[in-house]
């Protein structure tokens, strides 16, 4: 499969808002470039919207909100295996709309989409979930139970970096549980979006209930400080996470954002070094490093480190950087020219600290693409705790080392990042691993595992600098936080016998 790169002289396609169940379109003047970050090449524009068009998406998502959220839930569930059919059938279509606008590969895009999948496929079995808890006699003819309900209007601004997986965690669960919702993609990565779009019409959802307005900061504005918006789920970075956050809250809107990282993995002496190596390679370059689950910091105990560091280095060298439609690819380019850059800097500020710089991707071209957002994959080695390049998220194809003697010392260093999304321990024995998962710091933990996202029908979610509100997404989580829980008590005397006035407070006998 190769990628259209349409002539930079024909008219680009023009992405455009979706509300109301239609396409909007925008003049050319109101739109910003997507890259095809393989070639460099400006490949479609897409819409900077705004307060304008956010208005216009949260009246429609308010107008349809009512007939939605009284639905029979089993109506709700059937256009929702329909869109799961018709996600699948379009799988290797939204994939490679990713490594379009991402450069990821497109088998690595393909995975991304069936762990969107996943929690499309949870959300198809909701009505389960949502159901209320139910006790007879609570007092004489006294019955109490639990409803959950929809909140109203939700929205959710995601990252470049997982264009289908993290909008398909969040806006299947909001409008399963009966909300409607507006989505605020990245406009780096835009193009799988409009396509989830059309797919929910087919399947049959009215219109309203999904809408899409694309934009940066104004969008962004718009939605926190719109009063008709209940809540927001937010993954991104962690200082736009953070003002989200604050400004939503304010408002009294349910706020989750879901941030930065820096994950750190343990290999202990008795490891499988083969199984590490795989691991710590796999983790800390795929994607090219930009997933928030990534491993980026190796930090090996006792002689781990002599053990793992050629096993490494063997594995680096066969590693293959090219398109990510290009087949036997093992990574792609990084997203944008501007993070590229980024990068760069990250690796020229690691070696003026110190770190050993072991392999060095930053001159690395594409041979065939030389304008293309490629870098070559970079390993540091004795990375110390002080380093800004152990503390701080590069977001980039940058994997770092650091020894420590003892175990205590390795959990010490990973309970002391200002950051908690992942982790991992690679171990063969039982009892560090069992302390590991009940010591560590981290809510998302991989034994032998080095990318642990939880399955899709599970919550998913950090702590500290990596998540601001109480909720993780998806899962039981997700549920609770899309959905009001109300608490009813009802009586029913019987005719003539409802007893005295009385001032006590109602007690349950
Ligand atoms: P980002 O914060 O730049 O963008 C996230 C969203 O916010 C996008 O929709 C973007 O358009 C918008 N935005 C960007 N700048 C803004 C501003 N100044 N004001 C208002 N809105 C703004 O993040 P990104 O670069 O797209 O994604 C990478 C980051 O996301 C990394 O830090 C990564 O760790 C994090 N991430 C976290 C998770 C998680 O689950 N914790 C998952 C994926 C990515």
């Amino acid at each position: 499969m190769a990628i259209e790169t349409p002539d930079q002289t024909a008219t680009l396609p023009i992405l455009s808002h979706w509300i109301a169940g239609k396409a909007v379109d925008v003049p050319l003047d109101a739109t910003g470039p997507i890259y095809n970050p393989a070639t460099g090449a400006v490949i479609a524009r897409v819409p900077r919207g705004g307060s304008a068009e956010v208005d216009q998406a949260a009246e429609a998502a308010a107008a349809a909100f009512p007939a939605w959220r009284d639905m029979p839930l089993i109506t709700r569930s059937q256009i929702f295996f329909a869109f799961r059919e018709l996600m699948y059938q379009h799988r290797e279509e939204l994939a490679a709309l990713v490594t379009r606008d991402h450069g990821k590969t497109f088998p690595d895009a393909l995975s991304e989409v069936t762990r969107g999948l996943e929690t499309v496929e949870f959300a198809c079995g909701l009505p389960v979930h949502l159901a209320g808890m139910m006790t007879p006699n609570v007092s004489t003819r006294v019955d109490a139970f639990t409803l959950r309900q929809p909140l109203g209007v939700t929205a959710a601004i995601t990252p470049f970096n997982f264009p289908v997986m993290v909008p398909t965690w969040i806006y299947p669960i909001s409008l399963m549980c009966g909300n409607t919702i507006i989505l605020k993609p990245s406009s780096h990565t835009p193009g799988a979006t409009q396509l989830q779009a059309e797919l929910w019409k087919e399947a049959g959802l009215p219109d309203g209930v999904f809408n899409i307005v694309y934009g940066g900061k104004e969008a962004v504005a718009a939605i926190v400080e719109h009063p008709t918006v209940k809540a927001i789920q937010f993954v991104g970075s962690t200082a736009v996470g953070r003002y989200v956050y604050e400004e939503g809250t304010k408002r009294g809107k349910r706020v989750g954002a879901f941030t930065s990282a820096k994950n750190a993995m343990v290999v202990l002496p008795d490891a499988d070094m083969d199984l590490a190596a795989d691991a710590a390679v796999a983790a800390g370059y795929g994607s090219a490093g930009e997933r928030c689950m990534a491993q980026t910091l190796l930090i090996t105990v006792g002689d781990a480190g002599e053990r793992i560091r050629p096993k490494i280095l063997d594995r680096i060298a066969k590693l293959k950087v090219g398109p990510g439609m290009e087949p036997g690819n093992d990574m792609g380019p990084i997203y944008s020219k501007e993070h590229r850059e980024s990068v760069i800097r990250w690796i020229d500020r690691g070696e003026a600290e110190g770190a050993e710089l072991v392999v060095d991707g930053r001159g690395w071209h594409h041979p065939e693409n030389p304008d293309g957002f490629f870098l070559g994959v970079s390993l540091f080695d004795n990375v110390t705790p002080e380093m800004d390049v152990f503390k701080e998220e590069i977001f980039g194809p940058v994997l770092g080392m650091t020894h420590v003697t003892t175990y205590d010392e390795a959990l010490g260093l990973v309970n002391g990042s200002k950051y908690a999304n992942g982790t991992a321990i690679f171990t063969t024995n039982g009892g560090a691993a069992r302390r590991f998962k009940l010591e560590v710091d981290v809510p998302m933990i991989g034994v032998n595992v080095p990318i642990p996202v939880p399955a899709g029908y599970m919550s998913f979610g950090g702590a500290k600098l990596s998540s601001f509100g109480d909720l993780a997404m998806r899962g039981e989580d997700g549920i609770r936080f899309f959905t009001q829980q109300k608490m009813v008590t009802e009586r029913w005397p019987e005719p003539g016998k409802a007893g005295p006035l009385s001032l006590v407070f109602p007690g349950n006998s």
